[in-house]
Formats: structure tokens, sequence, C-alpha cells
């Protein structure tokens, strides 16, 4: 149900991206994920994904996440995403959906400070704590009323010790979390097939 429309607006024959199977939840052993994607599609942006009741909520960051306390980045809603996505990265082939490169920019665990995962969805106000290989403390992510629309939200560096109010970490650190790999080797090593599925 959930991943209804992640499956409508792909072709699973022509891009590598995972079909994902519903529910299908964390590892045990694993506490809930979270990945950010970095997305080279028609425009440069970060993917927010968080584990919530067996898919990844995923929100579109055009500007990416900040470590300064701050940047409000504007994060827009999106479809749910299969669990199986946060180990995508490789390339979306031309013509399709979200075509274009994404990079595991950062992954890891997260834990919520306050309240239930579905309930603060509901209530459109996470507090998150991170724990990835970039992005670590407390975030928050609030949906707004910005223009009437339900799905825009603002992600928001807490103050804490691991705030960095200097350096732009987007900048620093632009390589994939996973694998090392920068946007142009991602690229030129899995767009010679239509997948990322070596053959
Ligand atoms: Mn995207």
């Amino acid at each position: 149900m959930s991943l209804k429309s992640y499956k409508s607006k792909r072709d699973f024959a022509k891009t590598g991206e995972p079909m994902g199977k519903e529910d299908k939840g964390h590892e045990k052993g694993r506490g809930p994920v979270f990945t950010v994607h970095k997305h080279q599609a028609r425009r440069l942006h970060y993917d927010l994904r968080i584990e919530i009741g067996g898919v990844l909520k995923s929100w579109a960051v055009p500007k990416g996440p900040s470590m300064k306390p701050g940047d409000k980045r504007l994060a827009v809603m999106v479809e749910d995403h299969p669990y199986d996505y946060k180990d995508f990265e490789g390339t979306i082939p031309e013509g399709e959906y979200g075509a274009g490169t994404v990079m595991i920019w950062d992954e890891g665990n997260y834990a919520l400070s306050e309240g239930g995962a579905e309930e603060a969805i509901e209530r459109g106000s996470l507090k998150l704590v991170l724990n990835g290989t970039k992005l670590k403390g407390g975030f928050a992510l609030v949906r707004t009323r910005m223009g009437g629309k339900d799905e825009n939200w603002l992600l928001i560096k807490e103050k804490d010790s691991y705030a960095d109010t200097a350096a732009d970490i987007l900048e620093t650190k632009p390589n994939s979390a996973r694998t090392g790999r920068t946007m142009e080797q991602i690229r030129e090593e899995t767009a010679r097939g239509t997948t990322n599925h070596h053959e």
C-alpha cells in the first residue's frame, strides 16, 4: 500500500533501483536506519530517508543537510521508498524517473529523542538523533504550512557538541559514505548498463 506511489513511478525493467518488499522492516539486531542520498538529477539535491514502519519515509532536501543550527533546510516529503533503497548507489538511466547519479552520501542509525515515529510523522515534528558517518547528533524535522503545502518540512540542526557553524559538511565531505566514490566515479562505473548490478 505504502509503496504504491514508488512503484507506479518506476519501470523496474529499466532502472536498477530495488523493487522492494512491503513492510520488510529493518534487519534483526540493527536499530532503525537512515540514509542520505546525494542525487544528481536535473538538479543536484539530497534525499533524506528515515526507516519508519518498514519503509523509508523520504524527503527531498534541495540544499542538503547542514550542521549549522541557524540553517533551516527545506525538506519536501516525497513518496515512501522500500527499505532496500538504503543500499542503492548507482545510475538511474536517462528517460527514467529521477534519471541521474545516486550516491549514499551518509548512512547510519537514528533514534527519536521523544515519542514514537509514526505518531511524530502524524504530528509533523521529529526530534532525530542521528548516528551517521557524517551527520551526528540532534536534528529537528518539522512540518510547516509554508506555501500551504502539507509536504513542506524544515530540517534544522540542534545546538549540541556536533554542531558546526564554520564548515559546510557538503563541501568538506562530498564522497560516498559507503564506497568512498565521487559522483563522477559512480556515474562512470554504473552508467554502462542500465542498472547498478554487475552482470
Ligand atoms: Mn531524489
